[in-house]
């Protein structure tokens, strides 16, 4: 199925569009593929059949991938040839600080690398060709400083996908164990210890894309639940006409206008290179928040019909409670944001070098 509409979207034009020409995707600038990643991202699959599923990882490696690694992996992901994962989390620590990443990484004599350690909830990781790992190169358990990403090819000896985790019921989440895998030199992205630099720019780029797609998803159960509305009868008359739905409708709406404007504001500062962690930190809590409430509205609306399996809805739920935990939950977003807003109003007990925590 997915094979079909990814040959549909070649042909059609639709694909890779925010991906670079040079690399054969559709060249569209960040700020005019927003506009059209919502619609694209109402289905979990639209980035995946439409190509721009690589997005983050071909950024990431045009910026920070030496020569070897962009000639040898930036065309084939851009053609769907190859799949990547980003593995950060780990079982044994918590994923909200990852100065405290386990998994090592110890540089041989000829420069090529030695990673061990486990890492969790690898989003794509049993069907990937590559996975970026968050690996600790020098200095002690908390140290701000040594952490590095390398670019860890799955065929390689060591590696494997210890089990599935399936969240809510839903798969392609998976532990993924690391023993003793030889990584060559040139597989190091930017330099070591750049890690918090590049995964707090790739987590910038990730983040605002996610929101956009759950704004996507938010419409599409709130398109379902007003055609439910609007089409069936309870015991009083038309559901369209009771208030108690009435209610429903104008707060999932409220959610959805309020929401958008939002994202869009952190696409702006993106794409004008400016710093948007405020504005990212402010869009991903709302939009998770919004997905999760709009979903859940759209499902209460349906009664038992919005549980099984002949609609979109459980699945759009599923969605939205991982959005509050996943790309870092909730209270971490709520607490670097304050901090950030406070230190401008003279709360010089904040470090001003207090991070965000980058997460994946
Ligand atoms: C569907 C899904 C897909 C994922 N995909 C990936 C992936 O592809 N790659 C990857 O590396 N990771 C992935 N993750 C992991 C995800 O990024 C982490 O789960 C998340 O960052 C939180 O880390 P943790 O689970 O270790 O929670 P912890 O750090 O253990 O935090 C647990 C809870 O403690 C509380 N808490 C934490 N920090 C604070 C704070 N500062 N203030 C107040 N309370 C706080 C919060 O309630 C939080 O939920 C995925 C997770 C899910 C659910």
């Amino acid at each position: 199925m997915l094979t079909a509409l990814r040959s549909e979207a070649r042909y059609a034009g639709l694909w890779a569009l925010p991906l670079p020409v040079e690399l054969g995707g559709g060249g569209l600038p960040f700020r005019a593929y927003a506009e059209l990643a919502e619609a694209e991202g109402a289905s979990d699959h639209g980035p995946a059949a439409l190509g721009s599923a690589p997005l983050l990882d071909v950024t990431m490696l045009a910026r920070h991938g030496g020569p070897g690694v962009r000639e040898a992996y930036l065309k084939p992901l851009v053609a769907g040839d190859i799949r990547t994962c980003y593995a950060m989390t780990e079982p044994d620590v918590p994923g909200t600080d990852p100065f405290r990443t386990g998994t090592r990484a110890e540089r041989l004599p000829d420069g090529s690398w030695v990673v061990t350690g486990r890492k969790w909830f690898t989003s794509g990781a049993a069907g990937a060709d590559l996975v970026t790992v968050m690996a600790r190169t020098s200095g002690a358990d908390g140290d701000r400083d040594g952490l590095s990403l390398l670019l860890v090819p799955t065929a390689s000896a060591g590696f494997r996908v210890v089990r599935e985790l399936p969240v809510l019921g839903a798969v392609g989440q998976y532990e993924i164990a690391f023993d003793r895998v030889r990584v060559p030199a040139d597989h190091l992205l930017g330099e070591p210890g750049d890690a918090p630099a590049i995964a707090g720019e790739r987590l910038q780029l990730g983040r605002t894309l996610r929101c956009l797609r759950w704004l996507g998803q938010a419409q599409r159960a709130f398109d379902l639940m007003c055609a439910r509305a609007a089409g069936h009868s309870g015991s009083r008359g038309p559901l369209a006409d009771q208030q108690l739905i009435q209610s429903h409708v104008f707060d999932a709406l409220l959610a959805l206008r309020t929401t958008r404007p939002l994202v869009h504001e952190a696409v702006a500062l993106i794409d004008s290179g400016q710093d948007a962690r405020t504005e990212v930190g402010l869009a991903k809590v709302a939009a998770a928040r919004m997905l999760q409430q709009v979903t859940d509205s759209a499902i209460q609306v349906h009664g038992a019909a919005g549980l099984g399996p002949d609609t979109p809805l459980p699945a759009l739920f599923r969605t939205g409670r991982a959005a509050r935990i996943l790309d870092g939950p909730d209270e971490l977003h709520i607490t670097s944001v304050a901090r950030r807003v406070l230190r401008e109003y003279g709360r010089t007990s904040v470090p001003p070098s207090c991070p965000d925590a980058p997460r994946g």
